[in-house]
């Protein structure tokens, strides 16, 4: 599915967000301190993985984790996050919070930006896209003052990727932190469709990243010249890389506290029996929600009088 959204807008707080970043690598979009993707940050990519055949596609293994997400998170202009923070991603993907990838790429002109949202798309499209959610933004920033080496405005166009129609599997399922209480009474079969990262994400990615180094970067024999060299994260800056980390952020948000289900607390079946140590409110033996002297269970029996 394609969302393609919003259209060249002016950042009205670009130069207030412009004040501490090195004038040489000004990105409204992005952290400050990041530094130029280089010849060796190319030579370390990973090759692009095959395309995979299967639907539903299985979220990233640790492995993959390791082969592929993480060196990326350094080599290109994109980052993962969970999709807790996507935006309206959250409500349009249904429950659980898998990772997403968003990358962001610059151009002088927009009619580069343009042309490179076609190829995305075109891109997207051979590889069977509606399984995929992209989310495709052209923003427009003005030239930091007192640049020499800016001197018109910077077309950015922010993609993000998503497989859709996405499972979580056993070897992800396993490693679920133990911060649920029912980790032997797991409610989450393996057949839940659960939207998160896969080998789909990827690989489009990479495919992407050379798409735009082919075709756009002024410094090649490009028939569009006019994509502006990607900025990346010093080594220093990514401080997410670990499977540990990564299950906590996943888990944390989007799943039942009790059984790591993709339901709600409140419409747990095995809560009752599941119940934490301590409630926040009376130190009891049961579940906030379930707690007599709740605030929330308290208006009720007042309403109720
Ligand atoms: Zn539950
Ligand atoms: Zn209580």
């Amino acid at each position: 599915m394609f969302r393609l959204s919003g259209s060249f807008r002016t950042l009205k707080n670009a130069p207030r967000l412009q004040r501490n970043i090195n004038k040489r690598s000004v990105n409204p979009h992005v952290e400050p301190n990041l530094i130029p993707q280089s010849a060796s940050h190319i030579a370390a990519l990973p090759a692009v993985p095959p395309r995979t055949q299967a639907r539903p596609t299985p979220w990233l293994s640790p492995s993959e984790m390791e082969t592929y997400l993480f060196p990326l998170h350094e080599l290109l202009p994109w980052r993962f996050f969970p999709r807790r923070f996507g935006g309206n991603i959250i409500s349009e993907l249904g429950a659980g919070n898998g990772l997403i990838l968003r990358g962001t790429y610059r151009f002088t002109d927009k009619s580069g930006a343009h042309q490179f949202v076609e190829d995305v798309m075109k891109t997207a499209k051979e590889e069977e896209n509606d399984a995929f959610y992209l989310k495709i933004h052209e923003n427009k920033s003005s030239p930091s003052q007192g640049s020499s080496e800016e001197k018109g405005p910077i077309y950015h166009v922010g993609i993000k990727s998503i497989t859709k129609e996405a499972f979580i599997p056993k070897s992800i399922l396993d490693l679920r932190p133990d911060f649920f209480s029912a980790t032997n009474n797991t409610l989450l079969p393996e057949n839940s469709i659960i939207a998160g990262l896969t080998v789909r994400d990827l690989r489009f990615t990479l495919l992407i990243d050379q798409l735009f180094r082919d075709r756009f970067l002024l410094t090649s024999s490009s028939t569009s010249n006019t994509g502006m060299i990607s900025l990346v994260r010093p080594p220093h800056l990514v401080t997410s890389n670990s499977i540990e980390s990564v299950m906590k952020w996943i888990f944390g948000n989007g799943f039942c506290r009790c059984c790591g289900s993709t339901h709600k607390l409140v419409d747990c079946p095995v809560r009752k029996e599941y119940p934490p140590t301590h409630c926040l409110h009376c130190g009891g033996k049961h579940w906030a929600i379930d707690c007599p002297e709740s605030p929330a269970n308290l208006q009720d029996t007042n309403k109720d009088k």
